[in-house]
């Protein structure tokens, strides 16, 4: 059909408008799915998985560090206990007061006793302590790491914000202008156009180029091409494939 003279309809007929209402719409369509698909919103939900997992570590290494502690004071307690009664024997076998030889010898063997029991309370002790020196190591790192993700997670939100008022700006003045271009389509063909919109993938009209539409990307029959090249220049025609109004 390359012999068929370019004639393009008048710059401000309805059909030329609705390509302009189109693009607008189309390029609505973008800013909504950009709108949707953020990536600050991804990464923000991962900061956040994230997170929850450190906080649950952090109970849980919380928990164990407190049984320690618990231990360890309870060993304390123990060893102080020991000594005090050691040191209270001594007093009493130093004083003179106790005289008899086998109320003496079970002294010693008392103190004796008593001082292996607070070797191996310390020992005991020594061990808490090294099983918690590295949960308290863990504790400092998820902290870190918890700080650092609440930081990321900061600046996210602020991105994302900054990035939503963007893009709200740009589809408030489209749609500002959408509605005007809208009021320029007459009435019906204007419903028509909605209603091919809503049905379809928002793409109520397209060009006919060539003998292809540029909505479906079908080449039309050179016979239905002749019939839409031969109709009015206002008259709508729809493609036989898509059923998208076609602008010759
Ligand atoms: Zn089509």
């Amino acid at each position: 059909m390359s012999e068929v003279p370019a004639e393009p309809a008048p710059p401000d007929g309805p059909l030329q408008q609705l390509l302009h209402l189109q693009e607008d719409d189309t390029a609505l369509a973008q800013l909504r799915h950009r709108l949707d698909t953020l990536p600050e919103r991804g990464a923000l939900a991962s900061v956040g998985t994230r997170l929850r997992e450190l906080e649950e570590q952090a109970v849980q290494l919380e928990r164990r560090a407190g049984e320690l502690a618990g231990a360890q004071a309870e060993l304390e307690r123990q060893i102080e206990a020991a000594r005090a009664r050691r040191e209270q024997l001594d007093r009493q076998m130093r004083s003179g007061q106790v005289t008899a030889a086998r109320d003496l010898t079970a002294m010693d063997e008392e103190v004796r006793h008593l001082a292996g029991r607070v070797a191996s309370l310390e020992d005991r002790e020594l061990e808490v302590m090294e099983e918690a020196d590295p949960i308290h190591r863990q504790l400092r790192e998820v902290a870190e790491t918890a700080r650092g993700l609440r930081e990321e997670s900061d600046r996210l939100h602020q991105a994302l914000a900054a990035a939503e008022a963007t893009l709200g700006d740009e589809m408030s003045s489209l749609e500002r202008r959408r509605a005007e271009q809208a009021g320029e389509v007459p009435a019906a063909l204007l419903s028509q156009y909605e209603r091919i919109r809503a049905a379809g993938d928002g793409v109520g009209v397209a060009r006919l180029v060539g003998s292809s539409c540029s909505g479906c990307h079908l080449t039309l029959p050179s016979m239905e091409v002749d019939r839409i090249r031969r109709a009015a220049p206002d008259a709508v025609v729809t493609c036989d494939q898509c059923g998208r109004i076609l602008v010759r």
